[in-house]
């Protein structure tokens, strides 16, 4: 949950989750759909996918959890930097953990000056250099607490910094400048269409495909829009559009601006109950849809109410 998320937005999700699947043999067993609603608003949404097929996977070998790097990271939605991490701090195995932080203080530390992401090979290297035989745990936590709390992004407090005298990063002058980034490619814009199709009180809503952006989240009917593609502007169903206005929505790798047309009053039988359902609108918060869908309908019910 943690993965791309601040504490403080994963704390209610994590209280939630874990008392209503507690352990791996209840998430193994838990239904997909309610999952992905539990998870709806937390954004990347593979890290739930992941989470429920490495559960099952953990239930199907007995329910405990494999002790080595190797075979960790075998585990769906496991990198490098997980599998180590609970490799050295969960068993106690001498694991090489670099995260955001620790890249940033060895980076500081040796003025790796190789740009990322290129330069996450040297940086791993030298914190394999650093990483103890025994206590690789406690030390990846004590790098992880440096960065995080002392060799900060900006201003880092190296009066304060234990490796001070060691520092070439800090003796240089020109600390903040590593780890030296590459410059950011400008991020892609995208367009799409969503449709909202109401009868009798309630909205007719789709569960994406599993693979895919989004994938097993409950949504409104699209036009097929992907973070490579524009969407084709094709309805579901015939009859007459209307523009409703239009929601912008950031991505990791592109933005999208989501055009919403509407439809009221459509005949019943003209949606294939196999493509969808009807959910009644005074439940909508509970169908689960991710942020995106989520803007687009209160658009739509915010013009209902003006
Ligand atoms: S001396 Fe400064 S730059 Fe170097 S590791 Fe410590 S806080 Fe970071």
């Amino acid at each position: 949950m943690l993965q791309q998320t601040t504490v403080a937005a994963v704390i209610p999700y994590f209280e939630t989750f874990t008392r209503r699947w507690p352990d791996v043999a209840a998430l193994a067993t838990a239904d997909e759909g309610e999952v992905m609603a539990a998870w709806a608003g937390l954004g990347y949404y593979a890290r739930a996918r992941n989470l429920i097929a490495c559960a099952k996977t953990v239930a199907k070998s007995g329910g405990v959890f494999p002790d080595t790097e190797d075979a960790l990271r075998a585990l769906p939605g496991l990198g490098a930097y997980t599998a180590a991490a609970i490799a050295a701090i969960a068993f106690g195995r001498r694991a090489v953990v670099v995260d955001a932080n620790v890249e940033r203080v060895v980076a500081r530390l040796f003025a790796i000056d190789e740009p990322l992401p290129k330069g996450k090979g040297a940086i791993r290297e030298a914190t394999d250099r650093l990483t103890p035989d025994s206590g690789a745990g406690d030390f990846a936590q004590a790098m992880m607490d440096l960065g995080s709390g002392i060799c900060t992004s900006r201003n880092p407090r190296c009066l304060l910094c234990p490796l001070a005298q060691h520092c070439i990063g800090r003796a240089s002058g020109k600390a903040e400048l590593y780890p030296v980034k590459a410059a950011k490619k400008p991020r892609p814009e995208r367009s799409g269409t969503a449709f909202w199709i109401e009868r009798d009180g309630a909205v007719w809503l789709v569960r994406r495909s599993s693979k895919g952006m989004l994938g097993g989240m409950m949504a409104l009917p699209d036009d097929g829009w992907t973070a490579r593609v524009d969407g084709g502007g094709q309805p579901p169903i015939a009859g007459q559009w209307e523009l409703a206005g239009r929601v912008e929505h950031v991505f990791t790798h592109f933005s999208l601006t989501l055009s919403l047309a509407i439809q009221k009053e459509v005949a019943l039988g003209s949606l294939d109950p196999e493509q969808g359902q009807w959910w009644p609108l005074e439940r909508l918060d509970e169908a689960g849809m991710p942020t995106l869908f989520a803007k687009a309908a209160r658009l739509a019910l915010a013009r209902d109410e003006s």
